[in-house]
């Protein structure tokens, strides 16, 4: 039988990881999107997660074993963490994407020496750099070289829109997983994930973006320059998946990224909610659409948009905890995720009018940071390809 029910697990975590949300990062969001203090660490959200929560909050750990539904409690704390703030979400030490890249295509040396590195006493952090000027969703055309020389593999290129670049090769000894092809004539076939440690020789963080949103979380633009790394360091070491081991790690980064829409898509919803309580307005629920208002309308939208997201998310993630395929599902609830951040903390920002639009609230601020979801870990015009792709049984080359 299918339960809905969240395990005492889940729900206890929840509730720590909503104490957690109020308290140390709500009132500190503001601070860290002032453009003034972009890319500024918030470290001491970052040395509490490191030092205290993380030793309550199983799904902050690498590599501890929640018995079928590790991956699910990721989704509640990634959805918990953003509705305290997204920006703040992407600041978690704690394995990320660059850890998803060596969990999905790493041996079981590699994924050892990842959890050493999450072992220490200072915060860690982990990137991924796949993205190139001329290769964005079209990830299959990386130009960045790996050169084989004796003992070692020799990287040259430039990475874009790097997150969490600088916390991971300055900041802390983390690692970074840089895609790039061993033979630039062989297509997708060649591309392969190499994983550089902090401090190595020849990485430079050239340049860090200004963005619309999600000023705490830096994005960099990453220059291999003769970067060498032993010949071990290539993920999988001499795996073959090559392009497709990089789209697996998306079938977990996809829900994570539509579970952190769908928390600031909540917040807004909550926000809303509670200003039409202290306005004495009640939502009338069951009655008929034609006889609510407009407003009540929007809301009741919003909240069943809300949801089919966040199941959609329960799902692709569910999948994951069984060791099942759950590539559709992935992209299915990154388009509804990226959907629903970017039309309700749009209407939040409408409903509320010229104080939606000002900085004393942060619906505006929401608003920025949502647009992301649509963006990164593949658009919502590249998931819908994914997806067409998956139920008409088309190829990569048939359906592009
Ligand atoms: C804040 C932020 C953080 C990021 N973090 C990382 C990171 O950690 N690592 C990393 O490697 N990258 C990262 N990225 C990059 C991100 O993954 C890319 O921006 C994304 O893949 C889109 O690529 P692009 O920007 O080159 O856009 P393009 O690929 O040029 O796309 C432009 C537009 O064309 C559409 N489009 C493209 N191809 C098709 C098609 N075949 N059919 C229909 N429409 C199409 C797209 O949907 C989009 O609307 C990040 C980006 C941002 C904004």
């Amino acid at each position: 039988m299918i339960s809905f029910e969240n395990s005492k697990l889940i729900q206890e975590q929840q509730q720590y990881a909503e104490s957690i949300a109020r308290e140390k990062i709500r009132p500190n969001a503001r601070y860290y999107d002032d453009y003034e203090h972009e890319h500024e660490l918030p470290w001491d959200f970052a040395r509490f997660i490191w030092d205290t929560a993380r030793k309550k909050l199983d799904s902050l750990m690498p590599g501890s074993v929640v018995p079928d539904e590790s991956f699910m409690l990721q989704m509640h704390t990634t959805e918990m963490i953003s509705w305290g703030d997204f920006g703040f979400f992407m600041c978690l030490p704690w394995p990320a994407l660059g850890g998803n890249a060596i969990n999905t295509a790493g041996t079981e040396e590699q994924k050892a020496r990842l959890r050493d590195r999450f072992q220490g006493d200072k915060p860690t952090w982990t990137c991924m750099a796949l993205t190139e000027a001329h290769c964005g969703s079209d990830s299959s055309s990386i130009r960045t070289r790996a050169v084989k020389d004796g003992d070692s593999w020799v990287l040259n290129g430039e990475k874009l829109f790097v997150t969490s670049a600088k916390k991971a090769m300055i900041e802390s000894d983390g690692v970074m997983v840089v895609w790039a092809t061993i033979d630039p004539s062989a297509g997708r076939s060649a591309i392969r994930p190499f994983l550089i440690e902090s401090k190595t020789p020849g990485v430079t963080i050239a340049k860090l973006e200004n963005k619309l949103g999600l000023r705490a979380s830096d994005t960099a633009v990453v220059l291999l320059e003769d970067c060498r790394v032993p010949l071990d360091n290539m993920l999988g070491s001499h795996m073959t998946k090559g392009f497709k081991g990089a789209m697996a790690t998306f079938d977990t980064a996809r829900p994570a990224a539509a579970a952190s829409g769908v928390g600031v898509a909540r917040a807004t919803l909550d926000f809303l909610k509670e200003q039409l309580a202290l306005n004495g307005i009640t939502i009338r629920y069951g009655v008929p659409r034609n006889l609510l208002s407009s407003l009540e309308r929007d809301i009741v939208d919003m909240e069943a948009q809300l949801r089919a997201a966040w199941l959609l998310v329960v799902k692709a993630a569910w999948l994951v905890d069984q060791c099942k395929p759950n590539t559709l599902e992935s992209s299915m609830s990154k388009i509804k995720g990226g959907e629903v951040a970017t039309k309700i903390t749009q209407k939040g920002v409408e409903l509320m009018g010229a104080m939606g639009y000002s900085r004393r609230l942060l619906l505006e601020k929401w608003m920025r940071d949502a647009k992301v979801s649509d963006l990164f870990e593949g658009t919502g015009q590249i998931n819908r390809l994914v997806i067409a792709r998956r139920i008409l049984g088309y190829s990569n080359k048939e359906l592009k």
